[in-house]
């Protein structure tokens, strides 16, 4: 049976995009995460906190988890400053992210593709000096609201630079749910041609409803690595172009059907969902947790 290894997101990027929750709800999040078999957790991320509020609270949560030895927890960071701080926090897993799209990275970094990834190297001489590793997260690799489509090359272009800069991971972000299962394959056939050395993992959003056709599509190319997020938390409806993480239920539910091996106990981690749903106090959008499985526990 093949392995899929499942990240889970919802506590940073899902909570990222709801309305700031109390510390001490969040904490409550990660830790029945951590209970569910789910094996990775993107538990915080070191922003700063009039850029997300949401997450000024990085330290304290991170502080009060408790850490299950099984769990590989991680942490994101915007630039030198918050892996500084990652690593203080002993963080040994840090993520950044840069966008395909020079656009959208001026947008939300307010710097060049550029100029992002002259910072990534240096972020990865210091995370690497602390024994620590990087996966860089390249978002709009599928397409961009500003720039429409991205082409496999232009993700290739960054793939090549953050490669030699010593990258240890790669995902590929649809950062805005432009994804469809043939432009799945040729990225991912492009950039394999070139980068098999290095682990890559997907990064789907359901926003127009192909999160899990994308998925399959990338499965018989031997990708076993895909974020989700409990609830489909972070598709906040109040936040106008904000986009839903494909529901991490939905995502072990199909799997496991068809004869993948998640390691989580689907039972546990729908009461997760549910109790994320009271937590941000809207309907979150995930079929399965909506209906159920498809036949009952
Ligand atoms: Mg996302």
């Amino acid at each position: 049976m093949t392995r899929i290894s499942i990240r889970e997101v919802g506590p940073r990027d899902g909570l990222q995009n709801e309305n700031p929750l109390p510390t001490a709800a969040k904490i409550e999040l990660i830790d029945a995460l951590s209970e569910t078999g789910l094996q990775r957790i993107e538990a915080v991320s070191f922003v700063h906190p009039k850029a997300i509020p949401q997450m000024a609270d990085a330290d304290e949560v991170w502080s009060k988890v408790h850490r299950n030895a099984k769990v590989r927890y991680s942490s994101l960071v915007p630039n030198v400053r918050g892996v500084q701080r990652a690593l203080e926090a002993g963080f040994l897993e840090i993520e950044v992210v840069v966008s395909a799209s020079n656009t959208h990275n001026q947008k939300n970094v307010n710097r060049s593709t550029a100029e992002s990834l002259d910072d990534i190297a240096e972020l990865i001489a210091i995370a690497h000096a602390a024994n620590a590793t990087v996966e860089v997260i390249i978002a709009t690799s599928f397409g961009c609201p500003y720039e429409g489509n991205i082409t496999p090359g232009q993700v290739g272009d960054i793939v090549d630079r953050v490669a030699r800069d010593g990258a240890d991971r790669l995902a590929f972000g649809d950062t805005t749910g432009m994804a469809t299962p043939t432009r799945v394959i040729a990225l991912l056939e492009h950039v394999r041609a070139w980068h098999d050395e290095l682990p890559m993992l997907l990064h789907f959003h359901n926003t127009r409803g192909t999160a899990l056709a994308n998925v399959w599509a990338a499965l018989p190319l031997g990708i076993t690595e895909f974020d989700a997020s409990v609830g489909g938390l972070g598709g906040c409806p109040y936040a106008p172009g904000a986009s839903g993480n494909l529901a991490t239920e939905e995502l072990v539910h199909m799997l496991e059907d068809c004869g993948y091996d998640t390691g989580v106990d689907l039972r546990a981690l729908l009461e997760v969902a549910e109790m994320a749903q009271r937590m941000v106090g809207r309907k979150l959008d995930s079929g399965v947790l909506r209906a159920g499985p498809r036949l009952p526990f």
